[in-house]
């Protein structure tokens, strides 16, 4: 089986086919970079509506000269959650393919996706999965027949709250890679004033005593990240340096999320994380989410950087499972839904998987 996915919920507009035979997955991707400011919802849909039509050509050209004319088995979009006139686009592109193509139309859930495409990738059971993306974060578990909510974000997803910060100090958009590096940056330093012998040992080497005290809000397996940006704005507008700002930012927030993740391990009993999202190109979260794994004797697996940011080839690889179990849709149903939550999937796929 061979699915074309389309993808555009935000930033990214991008189209991918997945060839469930060799398992390969092609991948063309056109991003919205905002001039200033964040993403901005009538600009991303504008770049959608230019950008999809030439990422599809790319994929689909490509396709048939390997594959001939009929490369494609079935057409699989992002439903939602996103921005509602971006998905608009993806869906009316999706649909118009399908039809043209006489394939099926599949519906995915991008948080899903998400997810799915680290327990392919992985090949794990049945993990407890983090999703750490720009929009969410949350903490996902397999029960009776769902991917149910075990934990999330009160407020902010989590590569947004770090962004916000961004914004505040003047960075562009995405926020989130300036601070890996800003942090890295301090913990470098407080390394070599420590020992004299420079940056050996990254953010692990600056200690606890280096941390700005800011907001640490967990409750259970929930989580806020509301106070801790507006902390982080209020320290840099009181003159604190932004990389030393950006070091603790990075540590709490991921010493949150490596916190909750244990516990849904612990009450779940799983002994599998896979990690998803665009945060999770993050080299200090992986770092603190496999060191809690390994003290407790769990397999931790994060997907390669092109399957975490926002990208075609995760909602490819679901379509196709979702294709497998017959879960196609028909057009008059395919509505997309900017509040798509995951827990409303029925979840087809995994008796008896084949793809
Ligand atoms: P969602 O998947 O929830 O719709 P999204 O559309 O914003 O989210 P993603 O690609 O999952 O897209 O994530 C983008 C976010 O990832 C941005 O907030 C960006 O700042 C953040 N990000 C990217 N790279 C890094 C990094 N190295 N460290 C921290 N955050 C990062």
């Amino acid at each position: 089986m061979r699915v074309l996915g389309i993808e555009g919920t935000a930033w990214c507009a991008s189209a991918a086919l997945y060839d469930a035979e060799t398992d390969s997955v092609l991948i063309e991707s056109d991003p919205y970079e905002p001039d200033s400011g964040g993403i901005h919802p009538r600009e991303a849909a504008e770049h959608m509506a230019e950008a999809i039509p030439e990422v599809v050509d790319r994929v689909l050209t490509a396709a048939e000269a390997e594959y001939g004319p009929d490369a494609v088995d079935a057409v699989a979009f992002s439903r939602g959650p996103g921005l509602g006139p971006c998905l608009r686009i993806v869906g009316t592109a999706a649909r118009s393919l399908a039809g043209t193509l006489g394939v099926p139309l599949v519906g995915a859930n991008h948080m899903v996706a998400h997810l799915e495409i680290g327990r392919h990738r992985s090949g794990f059971d049945n993990p407890v999965c983090l999703n750490a993306s720009g929009a969410n974060a949350h903490l996902l578990g397999y029960h009776d027949g769902r991917y149910r909510v075990l934990g999330e974000t009160m407020d902010a997803g989590v590569g947004n709250a770090i962004d916000k910060f961004t914004r505040h100090v003047g960075w562009s958009h995405p926020g989130g890679p300036k601070v890996e590096a800003a942090a890295a940056e301090f913990a470098a330093g407080a390394a070599g004033a420590g020992d004299g012998e420079g940056s050996a040992g990254g953010e692990a080497a600056a200690s606890a005593a280096d941390l700005l005290d800011l907001p640490y809000v967990v409750k259970g397996m929930d989580f806020s990240f509301s106070g801790i940006s507006s902390a982080a704005n209020d320290a840099a507008d009181g003159g604190v340096p932004v990389e030393e700002i950006c070091f603790s930012l990075q540590e709490h927030v991921f010493a949150m999320l490596t916190e909750v993740s244990e516990r849904a391990l612990s009450l779940t009993g799983a002994d599998e994380l896979v990690l998803g999202g665009g945060v999770a190109q993050n080299d200090r979260l992986r770092e603190m989410l496999a060191a809690m794994c390994e003290a407790r004797g769990a397999d931790f697996h994060a997907p390669e950087p092109r399957f975490l940011r926002d990208n075609a080839g995760m909602i490819a690889v679901l379509g196709a499972k979702m294709a497998a179990a017959g879960d196609a849709i028909p057009v008059p149903e395919s509505a997309v839904d900017p509040n798509f939550r995951p827990d409303q999937v029925p979840v087809t796929w995994r008796e008896g998987e084949s793809v």
